[in-house]
Parts: structure tokens; C-alpha cells; sequence
């Protein structure tokens, strides 16, 4: 069992689903490449993860179930995706339970506990709409106020599951003016409507996640009654906006089980596959580019673990901090697939040559997840409306704002401290400037600083780090008076130069995530995270876009990173900070002819 209690059930799920190199297990390559083919929903491995009782991990402790903590949840999230993304897509759209545990009344909360516990129940996400994607205020689909309910019309498309799922959220307007105040959101159970009163629209064939209830639902004078409304009428907006918080942050989960996958079998091919007299992992060049993909992978670990346990610290810091995540993650992981199936080769183009050919679907499959849930885009959107409150907070932080961002720091960050349970209606639409991770980065500094004097410490990895730790700082000085003196524009027609901008902000928020991670863990995680060579690398890689950096990384480290990153696929641990051991496989009892180490050149 894994010492870190919260990683537990992820070890435990991943036990019990089996090698999925093994052809016979639940979810194996094999079989999630047969559903991809024939487009069919994956029913009997949903069931299966209801009756090993998944769903209870959806449902908080005091509603019920046995969630306790996002860091836990991310865990075994990975674990599915890292099978086959399309069931864990499927299975997760029980996340949008958060709605109701974060807006819920009692008896919303108790109902909907029992839907998903007792019933196999499960839920869709019901925002969009063909004609207006992200403008969810510019919507059609109404709710007209009747006595004890609500009148429903329009259609709501292209949503997932929505034909396979028993509740749906549904964000209709109740109000003609448009405004923020507009809409109002429905936890709408099917049961309970007239079946003639509502219809779902055909499968939607995708390029990814092909075996998935991709569909839409229509309501045509659909009465549902007024104990379906989530909290006031002209809340909607605001309560999708904070749900948002949380289902953009764990969508990270879905692509780092993904990049998992996409480097293992990479390295199933790279350390076997003969070209020159020499393995393809023994020739610099790809195996520099696995090292890359592997630190940025790590770098992602960082702030996705980090955010995890955050949102049990300072939920309102979200609006922040889950936009960092779901534009920096899922990019940066989707980059990481990108560059190590250059590795791979022509085989990440064939269907049936390697591992099933899972690399082709998981490389489909995967680059939906920085596009749904706000794309992109609109999560850098989100931050430049932002970016003023956060520089004006940081140049007026005080003596006691330090002091509070420090202990808030500790118990974010040290991965052996349990975090208080969740507490949804903490979210705030704007958390007035306050950013922890970077707020904090000169506290990391002097912590840096104090660790000079500890025997245990590098002493040249620890001067490569403070070294890159001082750009960061001085890079986000300059972050900030460039945002001091560029005028401020509401709303959505904001000069592309900021998109950059922000950019550049989801950089150094991994970059200061990664310092604090390691400063808090040294201890506790294993040699290769203690040693911090990877850290040296990974701020690097961060601030390389940014700035002109001297050369300033060994060879050595790089070397160091291969050989950890062999050494976790020959004992088939997951590729993380937390390396969890992962389910046998048969691949891995195959020698691998890669050299122990790589001839370094001078
Ligand atoms: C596989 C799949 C599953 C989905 N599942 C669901 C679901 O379960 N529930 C649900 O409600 N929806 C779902 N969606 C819809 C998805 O969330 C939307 O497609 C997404 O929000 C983007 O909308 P759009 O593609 O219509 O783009 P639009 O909103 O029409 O935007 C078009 C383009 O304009 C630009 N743009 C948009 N906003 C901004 C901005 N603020 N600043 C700058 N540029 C901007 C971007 O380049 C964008 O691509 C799903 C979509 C897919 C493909």
C-alpha cells in the first residue's frame, strides 16, 4: 500500500483493473481499441467501475459518499485515463454532481447522493448550444416561470451523455434581458418529466472518444418542477462559473493519464527497437526529447497536485488558479504527446502494429480535453481579466499577508499534511487578486536561501535553482509593470499581445508550483524528487520561452532524468512525482536492451 494514504485507492483501482496490456483485462488496449472501432458504448466496464463502487468517490463524506479529498480523486482519474480516456470521460461526467454539492439543498444533496450511489446513476452537463459554444449568456433555451415550476424549450448541443444519463444540468434563461443575471441552472431529472416533452438528438460522430454518448437533448413546453432550480433564479451564471473552477481543474487528471500512457509505450518501442546497432532510447536525440517530456510532465504533476490540494485551502483563489491549470496542463501534456510521438515513429500512425495501437487513439481521444469545459482560449480570457487585481495585490502585500501566504503555502504543498474538507460555497467569481503560488515565491526564496546550510542539500543543484528562482521573481516584476502600464478592456475584444502575456503567467505559476513542491517534499518523496536535478531542469524548460538563459544545466542531469525515467518503467510505477506502483505488466518482464547509461559526451 502506498504510504501517502490519499494515493491508496488510485493503487488499489489500478490493481483491480489489471494490466491493460493484458488482452483478457477490464478495460485492456485491446478492448478499448475494439469499442473505439465499432463506436459502442463502453456499458459493461461503466458497470464494472460501479460495482467495484467508484461512484462513491464522486459524492463528499457528508453527503454520503467517500470523498474526501481532489488530490485523491485526480489519482484514480489518471488511473482510468490512463487505460482508455473515453470510459473515464464517460464515468466522469458524475463531476458534475459539484453543482449540487456546492448548491444544493439538503434535500437536492440527499436525492442526488442516493441517484449515484443506489441507482448507478449519472448526469450530463447541458451548456452549450449549436448556435453560441462559449457564450453561455447569448443562449436560446428558456424557463418560463408556471405555477410550482418552470416551462422548458430549445436544444442543448453537442453534450456528453446526454442521452445516457439520468440527470442533467441544464442552464436555461429566465430572464429575456440579457445580463449576467439571465440564466438559471436545473438539476433536471428525467424520471420525473412527460417523456413527449423532451427528445435527444442523434450521435454525433467524433474524431475522438468515438465509442461516447456524444448527443445533444431538446425540450419542447417540458414542465419541470420548481425543486429542479439550483439556488436562485439569475444565479445560473455565476454557479456554472464557479462549478467551472472545478471541473476545468480536474480535467488535468484526464491528460495526465493520457501523457502516462503516451510515454510508455513509447519507451515499450524506444528501448527495444534496434536502428544503427543501438536502441532508439540509446541515440541522444530521442532520448533528449523523452527527458524533456518526461520533466514537463513533472512540472504538470507539480501544479496540478498542488491545485488538488489547494481547493481544500484557498477555494477563493480559484477563478486564478483552476484557469492556470486547465490551460497550462492540458497544453503542456498534450505537447508532451506530440514530441514523444516523434519517438514513436511511424507507429503512432498504424492501428494495430504497437500496444494495440493505443498511441492513435489516445493522441484522438486526448485533445479534446483542453477544448470542452472552456477551451483554451477562454481560460486565458479569463486570467487578463484578472491580471490587474493580481499585480495591484502583489505590490501591496504586507508583513501579515506574507505570514499567511506561508502557512497557506505549507499545508498546500506538503503532500504528507491532510487538507480541511472541501468547502464549495468558499468559490468566488473573482478572488480580488490574491494568488498564493506566486504571491509566495519570494517565501520559496528565502526558504531556498535557509537550505544553504543543510547537510543534505546539493550545494550546485540548490545555486541552480535559487539562480532560476531569482529570474522567475524578476520575470514577474516585469509582468507586473507591464501590466501596471497597459490600459484595461472588459469584456472580450482584449488585444492578443495579453493572450501571450498570459501565457507567459501559466509559465512562471509552474515554475513557482515546482519550487514549492519540492521545498515542502524533499523529505518525504523519493531521492530522484529529493535531489532536485529535475527541478533545475523544469524551471529551465519554464523560462526558456521567456528569456535568454545561460547555459547553466550539466549534461549530467539530463543523464540522471533518463536513467529514473527507465528505472520507472522497468518497475511499471506511474510517471509522477508520486510514482504509484501500476497493475504488471507482461511487457515489462521483457529485457530491455537499453544501456544503463549513455556514453555523455564531453
Ligand atoms: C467532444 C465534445 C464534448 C463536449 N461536451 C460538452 C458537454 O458535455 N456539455 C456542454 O455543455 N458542452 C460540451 N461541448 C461543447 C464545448 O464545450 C464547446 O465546443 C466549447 O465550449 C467551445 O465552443 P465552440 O466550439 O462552439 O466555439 P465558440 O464558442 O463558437 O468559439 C469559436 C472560437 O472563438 C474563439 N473564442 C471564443 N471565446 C473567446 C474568448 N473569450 N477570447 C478569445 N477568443 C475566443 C476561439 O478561437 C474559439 O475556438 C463538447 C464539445 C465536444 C467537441
Amino acid at each position: 500500500m502506498h504510504q501517502l494514504k490519499q494515493y491508496q485507492i488510485a493503487e488499489a483501482l489500478e490493481r483491480d483493473l489489471g494490466d491493460p496490456g493484458h488482452p483478457e483485462s477490464t478495460m485492456s488496449f485491446k478492448r478499448v481499441m475494439e469499442l473505439d472501432e465499432s463506436e459502442e458504448f463502453p456499458e459493461a466496464e461503466v458497470d464494472w467501475l460501479y460495482n467495484w463502487k467508484l461512484q462513491d468517490y464522486y459524492v463528499p463524506e457528508n453527503c454520503g459518499g467517500k470523498f474526501s479529498s481532489f488530490e485523491e480523486f485526480v489519482a484514480f482519474v489518471r488511473v482510468m485515463s490512463r487505460r482508455d480516456q473515453t470510459i473515464a470521460i464517460a464515468f466522469t461526467t458524475m463531476f458534475w454532481s459539484f453543482l449540487t454539492w456546492m448548491a444544493g439543498t439538503d434535500d437536492q444533496k440527499k436525492k442526488l447522493s442516493q441517484f449515484i450511489r443506489e441507482e448507478k446513476g449519472t448526469m450530463c452537463l447541458a451548456y452549450s448550444e449549436r448556435a453560441h459554444g462559449s457564450d453561455l449568456i447569448g443562449g436560446d433555451v428558456t424557463a418560463k416561470k408556471v405555477e410550482g415550476g418552470y416551462l422548458l424549450n430549445g436544444e442543448k448541443w453537442p453534450i456528453n451523455r446526454a442521452t445516457r444519463s439520468g440527470v442533467t444540468f441544464v442552464l436555461a434563461k429566465t430572464d429575456e434581458e440579457e445580463g449576467a443575471r439571465c440564466l438559471s441552472l436545473f438539476m433536471v431529472d428525467k424520471r420525473q418529466l412527460d417523456p413527449s416533452t423532451y427528445y435527444n438528438l442523434p450521435k454525433i460522430l467524433t474524431h475522438g472518444i468515438r465509442a461516447s454518448d456524444m448527443s445533444g437533448i431538446g425540450f419542447k413546453d417540458c414542465f419541470i418542477p420548481e425543486e429542479m432550480r439550483l439556488q436562485d433564479e439569475g444565479s445560473g451564471l455565476e454557479l456554472a462559473l464557479k462549478g467551472f473552477q472545478i471541473t476545468r481543474m480536474l480535467c488535468a487528471a484526464f491528460s495526465h493519464g493520457a501523457a502516462d500512457t503516451a510515454m510508455r509505450t513509447t519507451l515499450n518501442f524506444a528501448i527495444n527497437r534496434v536502428i544503427y546497432n543501438k536502441t532508439v532510447f540509446d541515440i541522444p536525440q530521442p532520448r533528449q526529447t523523452l527527458v524533456d517530456a518526461f520533466i514537463d510532465m513533472l512540472v504538470c504533476d507539480c501544479e496540478t497536485i498542488g491545485a488538488a490540494r489547494g481547493f481544500h485551502i484557498i477555494p477563493e483563489q480559484f477563478s486564478v488558479w483552476a484557469a492556470v491549470v486547465k490551460y497550462f496542463v492540458t497544453i503542456k501534456l498534450e505537447e508532451v504527446i506530440n514530441s514523444v510521438y516523434v519517438v514513436l515513429g511511424s507507429r503512432f500512425y498504424m492501428r494495430d502494429e504497437h500496444d494495440y495501437g493505443i498511441f492513435q487513439k489516445l493522441l484522438r481521444d486526448n485533445s479534446i480535453i483542453s477544448m470542452f469545459d472552456g477551451s483554451s482560449v477562454v481560460n486565458l480570457h479569463a486570467l487578463i481579466l484578472q491580471f490587474r487585481q493580481i499585480a495591484k495585490y502583489r505590490s501591496r502585500r504586507k508583513q501579515k499577508t506574507m505570514e499567511g501566504i506561508q502557512s497557506r503555502l505549507d499545508t498546500i504543498f506538503s503532500l504528507e499534511k491532510s487538507v480541511p474538507p472541501f468547502e464549495p460555497e468558499k468559490l468566488g467569481l473573482f478572488g480580488r487578486g490574491a494568488d498564493d503560488v506566486l504571491q509566495g515565491l519570494e517565501i520559496a526564496w528565502e526558504q531556498l536561501q535557509a537550505l544553504k546550510t543543510e547537510a543534505d542539500v546539493d550545494a550546485d543543484v540548490l545555486e541552480k535553482i535559487i539562480s532560476l528562482t531569482t529570474i522567475v521573481l524578476e520575470e514577474l516584476d516585469a509582468f507586473d509593470e507591464r501590466i501596471a502600464n497597459s490600459g484595461f478592456e472588459h469584456g472580450h475584444d482584449q488585444d492578443p499581445e495579453l493572450f501571450e502575456l498570459a501565457k507567459k503567467y501559466c509559465d512562471l505559476h509552474a515554475a513557482a508550483a515546482s519550487v514549492h513542491t519540492w521545498i515542502y517534499n524533499r523529505t518525504i518523496l523519493d531521492d530522484f524528487f529529493s535531489k532536485g536535478e529535475w527541478l533545475v531542469l523544469g524551471l529551465y524548460r519554464r523560462l526558456r520561452p521567456w528569456r535568454s538563459l545561460p547555459n547553466l544545466v550539466p549534461k549530467a542531469y539530463s543523464e540522471n532524468v533518463a536513467q529514473h525515467l527507465l528505472k520507472l518503467h522497468q518497475e511499471n510505477k506511474m510517471f509522477s512525482i508520486v510514482p504509484i506502483q501500476l497493475a504488471q505488466t507482461e511487457t515489462q518482464e521483457e529485457k530491455p536492451h537499453a544501456s544503463a547509461e549513455l556514453q555523455l559526451q564531453a
